[in-house]
């Protein structure tokens, strides 16, 4: 384990600030998107926005998506999770050492096939780079997702009842109901929200462009209740700024075609990367 150490570019450290970046993005549903773990007053909410057209035996749908003001949104440590997640078992995959942290497979056990132990705070890997440890900040913030229009225009009409699996209970609340309702941001809603960072290299932008590819496939779903279809996502970049910082200033703002050219660069930068992994 370790020998096989794959070089990346290195994050030149917080204690020197050379660049600052900000990703704008849009993420648009293409099939039905929930949220877990909401407060009954969202329900309550939700329910008043659909008009009272429960079934008998239902007070409230037994899951809507997390709302705050009157967007729907998606926490930014809940993108920030799926997005570390889709590029660490890509790099696995690739042969590119990427750990596993400790609190996930526990101080007794070992990192699953392919993961390499928690990563020392001086040497840390490519993904513990970019998104950080429990002990570590990383160089990327994500901001929250939030729906473009209000909630009382997003959600589907009528809530979807879903016989009720045991795995769904555990994410609800555990009563013995036959059937779960649920009353989800319907598909073609657009959510917007921005990813910033310190520091980045063209190999971390090229990651996130590479889920945007993913995604234009339908391979990333966000929220709850993925495996019964819903939650699938289409996401895109739209803007890509990048400031100098002494002085502080915008020095370059991609978009259009220049965007897309920037992503393709960087994405070669990536590809680089996952290229020099022991699988080749
Ligand atoms: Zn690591």
């Amino acid at each position: 384990m370790g020998e096989q150490d794959v070089e990346f570019v290195k994050m030149e450290g917080f204690h020197r600030l050379s660049s600052l970046w900000k990703i704008d993005y849009r993420v648009v549903t293409v099939e039905p998107f929930l949220t877990q773990a909401v407060t009954e007053e969202t329900k309550e909410l939700v329910d008043t926005i659909l008009g009272r057209s429960l079934p008998k035996g239902k007070d409230l749908p037994d899951a809507v998506p997390l709302v705050i003001g009157d967007r729907a949104v998606v926490t930014g440590n809940a993108v920030k999770g799926i997005f570390r997640h889709i590029i660490s078992s890509q790099l696995t995959e690739a042969g590119v050492s990427v750990c596993s942290q400790r609190v996930k497979y526990g101080e007794k056990g070992s990192p699953p096939s392919g993961r390499a132990p928690e990563c020392a705070p001086d040497k840390p890997c490519f993904v513990c780079t970019w998104f950080g440890t429990a002990s570590r900040q990383g160089a990327l913030y994500f901001s929250m997702l939030r729906s473009v229009e209000g909630v009382e225009r997003i959600l589907v009409s009528d809530p979807i009842p879903l016989i009720a699996l045991r795995d769904d209970y555990r994410a609800i609340e555990a009563k013995a109901r036959a059937f779960m309702l649920l009353a989800p941001v319907k598909e073609g809603v657009e959510f917007r929200g921005w990813i910033k960072g310190e520091n980045l290299s063209e190999e971390i932008i090229g990651a996130i462009k590479e889920i945007q590819d993913m995604s234009e496939k339908g391979f990333v779903h966000f929220g709850g209740f993925k495996t019964r279809g819903f939650g699938t996502i289409r996401m895109q970049i739209l803007k890509v700024e990048r400031y100098r910082t002494v002085p502080f200033g915008l020095e370059r703002t991609y978009e259009g075609d220049e965007l897309q050219g920037f992503l393709k660069d960087c994405q070669g930068k990536y590809h680089g990367l996952l290229s020099r992994g022991k699988k080749q």
